[in-house]
């Protein structure tokens, strides 16, 4: 049993054409006219393949194939909205591959026990509307509904009102349900698959993720006529947090990553001297307790960059996501798919987060990662060779029937 090729690459090229970019990349931000385009287009294939297809408060999309008992489905799933001038294969490519695989179990005349289902999530980038994963979270208990709705863009315009406006704001409560499993196709968006030329990943759960803000608040002073003695220069105290932070990821070692990715400056004209700084530190490894052991890294570090610019430092630990393990069960059965079909694999954890972190909260989670040329996503150069994508819709395909039975 495979899944058809042509009909699954045919698929990837219309609905990638809603959004293209000039330079073949992909536009398609959640909840705008192009989303709405590619949900119409997505539920209209939905349609023809037979399935049962409901839309719930937060636009989520789902898909039914009955079972022949009264089970509860394996859903398969990602999500459709891109960030801007990104690429064809982040979300949707998990989305097409599921219903590829729906598809497929119709060409073999397969019957499941347990139902088959698919689900595109609402606003997963995180792009338009903050938080990422908005759509999943909601579903899994994690952000409430209002809270959702009133996400807003920087236009000002709110989540709900923009659900409506593209007839995508559903009845359906949502709530955890109960799911035999959740399975989730992505691309991998780094770069070891490539490395060692294997078509497939096997993700065992998903990195702790730890989100600080620091603020630094010197003086605002001319930058011509105040001496470099009397100064007390925001910037300088976070540029030494920015190397600071790289550093840490140096001593930490292993697979420790580190980030500082917003800067905010204040005034941020040529000719004053920066009175305010805030900045962004995002931490990530597989283990909790090596994250515990760097925040108080970066608590020295400013400290230490206050003390010799002579300014005040603050520092906020806000956002901490633990690492996420998958079900050893549907984890298993993916690479069981993966070892049938004679794919290269390997174990592996994934760096970002995704609609399957949610879920693993409510149900048995896996995923399966395909490659990415150069390890380059969120970017029109964005790539995954047609071999790679076939390899892993089969996966999908196959670990979703077993545990369907
Ligand atoms: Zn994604």
């Amino acid at each position: 049993m495979r899944i058809n090729r042509k009909r699954l690459e045919e698929s990837m090229e219309r609905l990638g054409r809603i959004g293209e970019t000039p330079k073949g990349g992909l536009t398609r931000l959640a909840l705008t006219d192009e989303d709405r385009r590619g949900r119409d287009l997505l539920v209209s294939w939905m349609r023809e393949a037979g399935l049962a297809v409901t839309v719930d408060q937060m636009g989520n999309i789902f898909g039914r194939r009955a079972g022949s008992e009264a089970l509860p489905p394996v859903m398969m799933g990602s999500h459709a909205d891109s960030v801007p001038t990104g690429g064809k294969y982040d979300g949707q490519l998990g989305v097409l591959c599921a219903l590829e695989a729906i598809r497929s179990l119709d060409d073999h005349g397969v019957r499941t026990r347990h139902p088959v289902a698919m689900a595109i999530f609402t606003n997963e980038e995180g792009a338009r509307f903050q938080p990422a994963m908005i759509g999943s979270g909601v579903m899994a208990g994690k952000i409430a509904l209002e809270d959702a709705y009133n996400a807003r863009d920087r236009d000002g315009l709110r989540l709900g009102d923009e659900l409506e406006r593209i007839g995508y704001l559903g009845a359906e409560p949502c709530i955890p349900r109960p799911f035999r499993a959740y399975l989730e196709l992505h691309i991998e968006q780094g770069p070891i698959l490539e490395e060692e030329q294997l078509p497939i990943g096997i993700v065992e759960g998903i990195v702790a993720i730890s989100w600080s803000r620091v603020t630094f608040n010197g003086v605002q002073d001319h930058a011509g006529p105040t001496p470099m003695r009397i100064r007390h220069d925001a910037l300088v105290a976070a540029a030494e947090v920015v190397r600071g932070v790289r550093e840490i990821a140096t001593r930490m070692g292993g697979e420790f990553v580190s980030t500082v990715g917003r800067l905010d400056l204040t005034p941020n004209i040529p000719n004053a001297i920066p009175g305010r700084v805030a900045l962004s530190v995002d931490l990530r490894d597989p283990d909790d307790a090596r994250l515990d052991r760097a925040l108080p890294l970066l608590d020295a570090l400013v400290r230490e960059a206050a003390e010799r610019e002579g300014l005040r430092g603050e520092l906020e630990h806000y956002w901490r996501v633990p690492r996420t393990p998958f079900d050893p069960g549907v984890v298993g059965a993916v690479e069981a798919a993966a070892t049938s079909l004679g794919c290269g694999h390997r174990r592996m954890l994934s760096g970002a987060g995704h609609d399957a972190q949610y879920m693993a909260a409510i149900c048995p989670t896996g995923m399966v990662f395909v490659p990415s040329r150069a390890g380059r996503s969120h970017c029109e150069e964005e790539f995954t060779a047609m071999d790679d994508v076939e390899h892993g819709a089969n996966v999908l395909f196959l670990a979703c029937a077993s545990l369907a039975g």
